[in-house]
């Protein structure tokens, strides 16, 4: 067994704290990595928390990992000791169903394994990136350039790859007008793929503090969603929306900014399901779509892409011993734009 130390949650009830474990030992295609830093995702927020459904617990999140090689299995082929790599939403998969075939394996249809409250396919439950090290197939590491601020890829693993998969599949850039409902993690690497694109990008903000530094971030406007008159100048006004928000809210008021044929793309992933009203998504031809994360060859497409245009997460480092503030910062979206652990804080 690899011995293993982070900080879990050991209930819903319960904020987390230093724990000690156990990983299984490399096989022949495995890697260990010595995790440097772990980005702070809402879903770490809604999972601890059984916003969801009820968790595995104790619960090590992270699903935002980079760090070190430092032990590769003997059929090890691309990842050598001290390549910089990188851990996202999972860590394995049948890698024979049509999903994983198409290098789609987070919906792998037969044995999928996330990256953290999850079990594996010996049964035994997974931890994530909130720890010193992980253990995992050589197949599900990414390669990280070395030209990148190593921290702040870190929120590329969730955050980056989520909103890059549908702006990408949508084919969103020169000519769009693009908007991107909430600034937080996703939103704020949202807006920054959607510039990288082309696309004209919108902020639509229940925050009025964040106008600066959405136009920082290449944002074109800035909409506070609160004020009405602002919204009913952004009528009609959208070829595509990007939903991220991580809390229950009403769509309706979205769904009138778009043109028609528009597209409403949602990540975000709120307790409450919403209501889809047939009268709004009819006039105008409205799309509704979802997405979810991405798979392996697109993950390294979009941190190549990255490496090639300098893009990198917002991030504000953290003291492990601080997640609980974190997450509370979170909540209240108090953060510009990714809280990332810093590993060596442990
Ligand atoms: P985050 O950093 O907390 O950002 C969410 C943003 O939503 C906030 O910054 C805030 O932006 C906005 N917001 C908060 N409350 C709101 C409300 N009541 N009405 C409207 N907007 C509100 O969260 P995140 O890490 O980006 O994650 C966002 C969501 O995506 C979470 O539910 C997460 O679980 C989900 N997620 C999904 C996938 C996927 O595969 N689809 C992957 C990762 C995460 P403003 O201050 O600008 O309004
Ligand atoms: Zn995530
Ligand atoms: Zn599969």
């Amino acid at each position: 067994m690899i011995h293993s130390k982070g900080y879990a949650a050991q209930s819903a009830e319960t904020n987390l704290a230093p724990w000690n474990f156990d990983r299984r030992d490399l096989g022949p295609h495995d890697v260990l990595i010595d995790i440097a830093y772990c980005g702070v995702c809402h879903t770490d927020v809604h999972l601890t928390r059984n916003e969801w459904f009820p968790g595995i617990f104790p619960m090590v999140p992270g699903h935002e990992i980079v760090g070190i090689i430092s032990q590769v299995g003997s059929h090890v082929q691309t990842f050598k000791k001290g390549d910089r790599a990188a851990v996202g939403v999972m860590v394995d998969s049948c890698r024979t169903c049509e999903e994983c075939r198409n290098g789609q394996e987070q919906f792998c249809s037969v044995s999928p394994v996330l990256t953290y409250n999850n079990l594996d396919h010996s049964g035994q439950p997974v931890y994530g990136g909130y720890a010193n090290n992980i253990v995992v197939p050589e197949h599900f590491a990414l390669h990280v350039a070395e030209n990148l601020d190593f921290a702040a890829v870190a929120p590329l693993l969730c955050a980056g790859i989520t909103t890059y998969s549908p702006l990408r599949k949508w084919k969103v850039g020169e000519g769009h007008k693009l908007a991107v409902v909430g600034l937080g993690g996703l939103g704020h690497m949202a807006v920054k793929f959607g510039v990288a694109f082309g696309a004209e990008v919108t902020v639509l903000s229940t925050s009025p503090n964040k106008a600066e530094a959405a136009k920082k971030l290449g944002a074109h406007q800035f909409v506070v969603t609160k004020d009405e008159e602002q919204m009913k100048s952004a009528l009609r006004s959208f070829h595509f929306i990007i939903d991220t928000v991580a809390a229950n809210h009403d769509i309706n008021p979205y769904l009138g900014l778009l043109k028609t044929n528009g597209v409403y793309i949602n990540v975000g992933m709120p307790a409450e399901p919403w209501q889809l009203p047939s009268f709004a998504l009819a006039t105008g031809n409205k799309v509704v779509a979802g997405s979810g994360a991405g798979g392996l060859p697109e993950t390294q497409e979009m941190l190549d892409f990255c490496a090639q245009h300098s893009i990198v997460s917002d991030i504000e480092l953290i003291n492990i011993k601080d997640i609980h503030t974190a997450f509370e910062r979170m909540l209240k979206g108090d953060v510009l734009y990714r809280f990332v652990i810093d590993m060596a804080t442990l």
